[in-house]
């Protein structure tokens, strides 16, 4: 089946969220459009603000709901190889792009529009200690996603708990929030979505007990330049990094435990764009005999721990660095989220083993990267 619509109101609803930098950070988020058995849905490596018709993978709904009757190997990796293969297979004619992982989750809901966010307020209530309860007081017609591996099993959780809703509601939610992750929104039109949207964001803004202070401050020219110095040193790189100092990270910086809130990785994005740690490095290298070898062993033996290099390093009481600016990006949307979650019962990390599933993914792409 060669699929050939219109997608224009699709490609206008996408660009125009994606352009809204309180909605979406990068290739964050994704939509879809479903008609005549055909779901467009936003493949891989592509962002929203800028996308078009080379954006979006048109998929048989049909084959995609078959993917339901099947087993599958309980072991993950090869489970969610057979479901990319299935879900490739899914495709329409002509069809070239790489579906997104959460095209499943789109093709389950019983909309024909479908907007995916992950703006930092809402992973605010998402990543909250009282996320859900919060949720059920101020969207009681949304359902709750626990915390579950992305991909196949996300898809299979959302399944069921749209089932059991479906038991004792008239009609599908509007509204699903995934815990450490962001929220779906279907409606058969664009004003449903936009309506939800602007309920969502305006609710959760009156629910805030404060909002980040980000202010600039200013910061201590010689230990910055230090550690520009190692990094430059072994990143090999010939440019400074970008940096960030403001006054919520400066609270943050004073020692480790005012550093926890933002120690480690709130969603999937935040793990894929800026780690899924930092790496905090005590003051005392300044008192160092050799300062710049004492930041670049704390660079190194965080490799030797973990695999992967830091994105992210916060170097105490002076600035917090990152190896581009993606990763400073998302770690400026942690600080957000962090703040954020001080009016949802305080902040919620991802489970430790939630996040080992998603730095497989990544241990295994740079080590292929180093020996490719
Ligand atoms: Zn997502």
């Amino acid at each position: 089946m060669m699929a050939d619509h219109d997608i224009s109101t699709l490609i206008e609803v996408s660009r125009r969220y994606g352009a809204d930098a309180r909605m979406v950070l990068l290739g964050g988020g994704n939509t879809s459009w479903k008609t005549d058995s055909v779901m467009y849905v936003k493949a891989s490596g592509h962002a929203l603000g800028t996308i078009g018709r080379d954006g979006f993978v048109a998929m048989s709904m049909d084959r995609l709901q078959a993917i339901w009757d099947k087993q599958y190997p309980t072991v993950p990796e090869q489970r969610e190889k057979q479901i990319l293969e299935d879900m490739m297979e899914s495709r329409c004619a002509g069809e070239s792009g790489r579906p997104s992982v959460e095209a499943l989750l789109h093709a389950l809901i019983p909309f024909d529009y479908v907007v995916h966010l992950h703006p930092a307020i809402v992973n605010g209530l998402t990543c909250g200690q009282s996320g859900e309860e919060s949720m059920h007081r101020l969207f009681p017609d949304a359902i709750w996603i626990p915390l579950v591996n992305p991909g196949y099993i996300l898809a299979k959780k959302v399944k069921d708990v749209m089932a059991a809703y479906l038991e004792s509601h008239d009609a599908p939610p509007a509204m699903i929030f995934l815990q450490n992750h962001g929220v779906f929104v279907g409606s058969d039109t664009i004003e449903g979505i936009d309506a939800s949207y602007d309920q969502i964001m305006e609710t959760l803004a009156k629910s805030l007990v404060r909002k980040p202070i980000f202010g600039e401050v200013k910061v201590d020219a010689k230990r910055v330049a230090l550690v520009q110095q190692a990094m430059r040193s072994h990143f090999k790189a010939s440019t400074d990094f970008p940096i960030v100092a403001n006054r919520e990270v400066m609270n943050r910086l004073a020692d480790a435990s005012s550093f926890a809130s933002v120690s480690s990785a709130y969603t999937p994005d935040h793990i894929v764009y800026s780690g899924f740690k930092p790496l905090w490095v005590s003051e005392e290298v300044f008192g160092a005999a050799d300062p710049v070898a004492a930041i670049i062993a704390s660079l190194h033996q965080f490799e030797q721990d973990y695999q992967v290099p830091a994105k992210v390093v916060a170097i105490q009481d002076t600035a917090v660095f990152a190896t581009s600016e993606a990763a400073l990006l998302l770690f400026l949307d942690t600080v957000k989220v962090a703040v954020f979650t001080e009016s949802f019962g305080g902040p919620r990390f991802m489970d430790d083993d939630q996040i080992e599933f998603i730095r497989g993914w990544e241990v295994e792409r740079y080590r292929s990267k180093m020996s490719g």
